[in-house]
């Protein structure tokens, strides 16, 4: 399969070759199938585009700086390290960007109602800010267990005057937050769309999550050229369900020379139920509308996850990662719980930048590999987020004691 062919997946069924597709209940067909049409005319459309690129621009604060990281470089001896400054969109990470589009087509199909779900409540507050100012009506289910570990972004979201409803089932995290967000989708197709989070789901969400998070490796590539007059060597990006990564990989897929590390949540180390990794003991199977790589048991049970990030804590991957995966584009590999935690206080005192706990696992990864290559050589972090919304855990975990 050559590069190209790779850049012009999915297909017109969504499959990025045995991954993707659409796995949902016949009464969501109808609704992806109105979605897949309203996209495919919104994209050929230059007035959406433009709309889309005044609210980016004016309202969320693109373009985000590419940022020469001095002081870093010079303490790991090797590559030149570059951060894309994602945390410095308007709610503090790359969600707002795909948010921003999805409202915009939901404002086309004549939508009056927006549902979302969320983890650590960063896509819940992206999703209701988007909401408040387009003057819809905002739900966003939310893990109970969620809820507690992260206050801060449910009262964000109450004030943006979203409902944030609870869910109690199962280990009341992403997952079931997931499940009753398509129920409520189902129940009120006619008014309400649902706005999915990261390049995930049923075919055309991870196509079209990925299409508008490209303008991270779009913008990434022309500010290279500009600074540096080539294109970089290496881009590191963590991984949730995919967005952020393939967000800033995507535009570069067909460059042979630019190579290309996704990074998981290695939690507390490679084994059942204590990480996140999976491409390490994960394998092919079918969780909430499409077929990819998930962490599950023999009789294909959803395995427990555990990482010190929300963000990155969930048993199943995007299905064009696990295509570019197998293809050997991108390569995958983990940072653990402690290195993330390293990786986040280094990058706060050496740069002056609290990154999130997500985007410290990449930084986690060019930790490991600036240092063995030459100084000629081009990194390119993608710093997906901030992390204010961190900073009480890693305090705990790290031992900050108040100043007496
Ligand atoms: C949600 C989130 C992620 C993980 O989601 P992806 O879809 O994999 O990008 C990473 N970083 C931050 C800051 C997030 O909020």
């Amino acid at each position: 399969m050559s590069a190209t062919a790779t850049a012009s997946l999915p297909d017109a069924r969504g499959h990025f070759g045995p991954y993707g597709g659409c796995y949902v209940p016949e009464t969501l067909m109808h609704p992806l199938q109105e979605l897949r049409d309203e996209y495919q005319r919104a994209r050929a459309d230059a007035a959406f585009q433009s709309e889309l690129d005044y609210y980016l621009s004016e309202f969320c604060g693109r373009p985000t700086p590419l940022y020469f990281a001095e002081r870093l470089t010079r303490q790991l001896g090797g590559a030149k390290i570059y951060l894309k400054r994602e945390d410095l969109l308007h709610t503090g990470a790359h969600k707002i960007n795909n948010c921003m589009g999805q409202i915009l087509l939901a404002r086309r199909m004549g939508k009056t109602r927006i549902i979302a779900e969320t983890g650590a409540g960063q896509h819940g507050v992206a999703t209701a800010t988007v909401a408040a100012m387009f003057g819809m009506k905002c739900v966003i289910y939310m893990g109970a267990v969620d809820c507690e570990r992260q206050r801060l972004n449910v009262y964000r979201m109450k004030m943006l005057g979203a409902d944030v409803v609870p869910v109690k089932a199962g280990q009341q995290t992403l997952k079931e937050a997931v499940n009753e967000a398509m129920r409520d989708w189902v129940t009120n197709v006619r008014s309400t769309h649902y706005i999915l989070g990261t390049a995930y789901g049923a075919h055309p969400y991870p196509e079209m999550v990925r299409n508008f998070q490209r303008v991270i490796g779009d913008e990434a590539r022309r500010q290279m050229l500009e600074k540096e007059n080539r294109l970089p060597d290496l881009l590191i990006a963590c991984v949730g369900g995919g967005s952020n990564a393939i967000g800033l990989f995507y535009p570069f897929l067909q460059d042979a020379t630019v190579k290309m590390i996704g990074v998981e949540a290695g939690g507390e180390g490679i084994q059942p139920n204590k990480h996140a990794a999976r491409f390490q003991g994960g394998s092919l199977g079918v969780l909430q509308g499409t077929r990819s790589f998930l962490l599950q048991d023999e009789s294909g049970q959803i395995q427990l996850t555990h990482s010190v990030s929300a963000g990155l804590d969930y048993a199943a991957v995007g299905p064009e990662h696990a295509w570019l995966h197998d293809q050997g584009r991108v390569h995958y590999t983990y940072a653990t719980d402690s290195e993330a935690l390293e990786a986040f206080m280094k990058l706060a005192q050496l740069e002056g930048i609290i990154p999130a706990l997500e985007s410290a696992h990449a930084v986690a990864e060019c930790l490991k590999r600036a240092p063995v290559l030459g100084q000629e050589a081009l990194i390119i972090v993608n710093l997906s987020g901030r992390g204010d919304k961190d900073v009480a855990q890693v305090a705990d975990k790290v031992g900050l004691r108040m100043p007496s």
